[in-house]
């Protein structure tokens, strides 16, 4: 039997990418456990591998403790390994692989030791510039332990740090060398550091717990340890906290806010519905992407229900639209982990059925509107509206809270070659065709920008305009516009 990972929430075949965490307490506390719960926050972000690596800032320099491994966070860690991490500054990380394969060499955070010390490392995102920086890294001497694109990033801060005056100085001048999307939180031997690429294409947000400080992929992972939210990293910024517990910043690699292009997927599916990304709610961001598909797709029907999980805020913004009752079809089996054995394709049992189960109760002799939040390649969604069928719904009717893939994703977002995607090539209808839905609808594109308060967003995965040229060629294709 084939054993494969499958994806812990939704059922739409999208991954995450990773969670970063980043803390510094100022007062000398160790920080491994606080680490430890924010990346149990940042869990649906990655589920594939978990790393922490710590340090005193006090303690001499370059004396790092760390482990990471594959796993989810609780399966990696557990009370004994976190009294071995000793350290007032440290930085974690929960992995999606979307560039280099699903190792142990690959999890992060890496950790580099050189002539000023030590740098700890966490990155989300996906370089466009990665091999490139690799060839000419090799060139000058460089060797690499991993196919992740952090580990070329790390290699650029430790060599701009030898000929800059500050570790952020080396930081930015490395970030400026970088192309594509990337979030990073950074470890010096006295100092954190965050960064964030200029399109601003993954979240970064600092929070404050007394005088200790956090950069962290989401708010929701500051809710969890008690501290509140000072603000986000700007695109194109770079903060930093020092040991006197100031708060530093540089803009000098910032864009023009219209050239800004965060991954409106965030706000779709990735990020957790209690966060706020760049000042939007994720949950108002997906009540708003309901509404506007009852407004844009109205059908006539006597239920709208969500697939669980990021399908339901969609779905109670389209019942509020439109004044259908909003109600539950579905019942998840949320103990669906990492090494759940995907059943093999002659087996009788479906990866689908496994993960859920529909409520006969709730839609037996009704006309259902069922909101999902992307459709992939089809597979699971022509499943889903089977069972709803099966079940006794009289009618089921498809709405989806984005608009069609049409493109690959560049920036650190598992969107297949355009082939495998069930729009390439195939009109609406004979996606409705696919699925065996009565009717099917799409969020349009105009309505994304909305979605968010006018924030500069990317939907290259929608319209082909990336705000970044992508590859001429990468592991998944040719690129063809
Ligand atoms: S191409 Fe799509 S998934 Fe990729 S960063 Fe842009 S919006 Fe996000």
């Amino acid at each position: 039997m084939e054993i494969k990972r499958i994806k812990d929430r939704g059922i739409s075949g999208l991954h995450e990418e990773c969670g970063v965490f980043g803390i510094y307490d100022i007062e000398g506390a160790d920080v491994a456990s606080t680490i430890y719960y924010g990346l149990f926050a940042l869990q649906h972000r990655g589920q594939e591998s978990a790393g922490i690596a710590v340090s005193d800032t006090s303690g001499p320099k370059g004396m790092v403790d760390s482990y990471k491994d594959m796993g989810l966070v609780n399966e990696v860690f557990d009370a004994k390994k976190l009294q071995t991490l000793h350290g007032n500054i440290g930085v974690g990380h929960v992995r999606y692989s979307t560039a280099g394969e699903s190792t142990r060499e690959n999890a992060q955070p890496l950790v580099l030791n050189y002539i000023k010390g030590t740098l700890g490392l966490a990155h989300n995102g996906n370089l466009i510039n990665a091999n490139e920086l690799k060839e000419h890294l090799s060139e000058t001497g460089a060797i690499f332990q991993s196919t992740i694109d952090t580990e070329p990033i790390a290699y650029l801060i430790a060599r701009e740090r030898l000929h800059s005056a500050t570790v952020e100085e080396a930081v930015n001048r490395a970030c400026a060398q970088l192309k594509g999307a990337y979030s990073l939180v950074v470890m010096s031997p006295r100092k954190l550091i965050g960064a964030r690429d200029p399109f601003g294409f993954k979240p970064l947000v600092i929070g404050k717990r007394g005088t200790t400080y956090i950069f962290t992929s989401e708010t929701a992972a500051l809710d969890t340890i008690g501290a509140e939210f000072v603000r986000d990293v700007l695109p194109g910024e770079t903060v930093w906290v020092t040991s006197d517990g100031q708060l530093h910043s540089d803009t000098s690699r910032c864009i023009q806010k219209e050239k800004e292009a965060r991954c409106i997927f965030e706000y779709i599916y990735f990020a957790r519905l209690d966060s706020y990304i760049d000042g939007v709610s994720v949950y108002d961001a997906r009540i708003k992407a309901g509404r506007f598909l009852a407004q844009d797709s109205p059908v006539e029907a006597d239920l709208v229900v969500g697939v669980p999980e990021s399908g339901n805020a969609a779905a109670m913004g389209y019942a509020l639209e439109s004044g259908i009752p909003y109600g539950t079809a579905f019942v998840k089996n949320s103990y669906v982990g990492r090494t759940f054995i995907k059943p093999g394709q002659s087996s009788r049992e479906s990866s689908v059925r496994v993960k859920l189960n529909v409520l006969r109760e709730a839609v037996a002799g009704k006309r259902v509107i069922m909101i999902d939040d992307s459709i992939v390649r089809g597979t699971t969604s022509d499943r889903i509206v089977g069972m709803l069928k099966e079940a006794g719904a009289r009618e089921v009717h498809v709405r989806i809270s984005s608009p069609p893939f049409l493109w690959p994703c560049y920036f650190g977002t598992d969107i297949p070659v355009r082939e495998q995607l069930i729009a390439y090539n195939r009109s609406i209808e004979d996606i409705r065709k696919i699925i065996g839905a009565d009717t099917l609808g799409y969020l349009s594109i105009d309505r994304l920008r909305e979605m968010v308060d006018g924030l500069g967003i990317c939907d290259g995965c929608f319209t082909g305009n990336y705000p970044l040229e992508p590859p001429k060629q990468d592991i998944r294709g040719d690129y063809q516009k």
